[in-house]
């Protein structure tokens, strides 16, 4: 454990278990130099113990990268509950998640993720003040879109020399609450779309509403197209895949969506311009943080807008240092975390 730790530079490891309502449930705190640790709380059920372990460490450590770079005065963390096979009661449950929570002193504050729902954030918040995405504050989705969107904008930029969206063509795969909106924002500003899904009636509703072309979810990633947009699930460019794009540039919100670190270099080497993940679909932690600062909708936006200000510097120094966007990123976030 300690081995797994020090690999991820993780301040400090919190485990709790409650016999009365089977919460069994680990908190990771990567960091607080910049500020308490906000990540999201998944609910699922894992192989063994080690997994779930090992997802929250991954995870706490992204989080501070991306609250780092999107220049949030946040550290990160993570926390993951092992999904019993029965559970009699869900709200005690998460109201006993609420208790451990607190008794962290608000090191780490909690938010929604995998497996769990803003209702079950309310379960929380009645036991912690340490908690967001709550039914109050609203969905982040639309915020996640619009910081897509603007990273979009800044992506095409870098590669082809202007954020003018007008004709340019956009494939999305995925149009669930993230997707449908920037395919909506993309729309407006006068992009051609593809879309996929593996939910037909989400397609049907972007060619009637959108006047996007259907493509089947297997061609989606070699569709012929200016930018790649994944917004359905991680790991999705790996060797078979980066074979075959024919994009200019990929720029989406979905999470981890290099299936390893060497498929950024793999990009760069075919001329790809990647927009690292953690930094484009940042908008949804962002909005989540401010809000739970109490911050008006003003600074949020605000905020945001430094999505596109950031990858336009990464994009700046990847081709001054001939190093992929994803690791300079990287190296980036690092220094920011670790400054003293
Ligand atoms: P969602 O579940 O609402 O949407 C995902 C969509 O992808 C669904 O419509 C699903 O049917 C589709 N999909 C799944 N597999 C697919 C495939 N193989 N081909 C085509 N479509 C497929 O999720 P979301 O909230 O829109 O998030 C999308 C991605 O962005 C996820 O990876 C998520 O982790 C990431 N993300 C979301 C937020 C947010 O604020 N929601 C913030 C940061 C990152």
């Amino acid at each position: 454990m300690f081995k797994q730790m020090e690999a991820a530079r993780l301040e400090s490891l919190h485990i709790a278990q409650d016999e009365k309502t089977g919460l069994r449930g680990i908190i990771a705190i990567h960091s607080t130099r910049r500020g308490p640790a906000l990540g999201g709380c998944r609910f699922l059920s894992y192989p063994n113990e080690q997994a779930a372990l090992q997802d929250a460490i991954r995870l706490a450590q992204g989080m501070s990268y991306k609250a780092a770079l999107a220049g949030l005065e946040l550290g990160g963390g993570k926390s993951v509950i092992l999904r019993p096979a029965h559970v009699d009661d869900r709200a005690a449950l998460f109201e006993a998640f609420g208790r451990f929570i607190d008794s962290l002193d608000g090191r780490y504050i909690t938010a929604m993720d995998s497996g769990t729902s803003s209702e079950d954030m309310d379960c929380i918040a009645q036991y912690t003040q340490h908690v967001t995405s709550t039914t109050r504050a609203g969905d982040p989705s639309p915020h996640t879109a619009l910081g897509v969107f603007a990273g979009l904008r800044a992506t095409a930029a870098a590669r082809f020399g202007s954020d003018d969206l007008d004709g340019l063509r956009v494939a999305i795969q995925g149009l669930g609450h993230v997707g449908y909106a920037l395919a909506e924002h993309l729309q407006a500003a006068g992009a051609e779309l593809f879309v996929s899904d593996i939910d037909a009636g989400k397609v049907q509703l972007a060619v009637e509403q959108l006047g996007a072309r259907a493509v089947a979810s297997e061609a989606l990633l070699s569709t012929p197209c200016d930018i790649l947009a994944p917004c359905g699930l991680g790991g999705v460019l790996d060797r078979s895949t980066v074979a075959k794009l024919r994009c200019g540039a990929i720029a989406g919100a979905a999470n981890n969506q290099l299936a390893n670190p060497e498929m950024g270099d793999e990009l760069d080497a075919r001329g790809i311009l990647y927009a690292p993940d953690y930094v484009i679909n940042a908008g949804g932690l962002i909005y989540v943080a401010l809000t739970h600062q109490g911050r008006n909708s003003g600074e949020i936006t605000a905020q945001l807008s430094h999505i596109s200000q950031r990858l336009t510097e990464i994009y700046a120094e990847a081709q001054a240092h001939k190093r992929s966007p994803a690791r300079v990123a990287d190296s980036l976030a690092e220094r920011l975390v670790f400054a003293d």
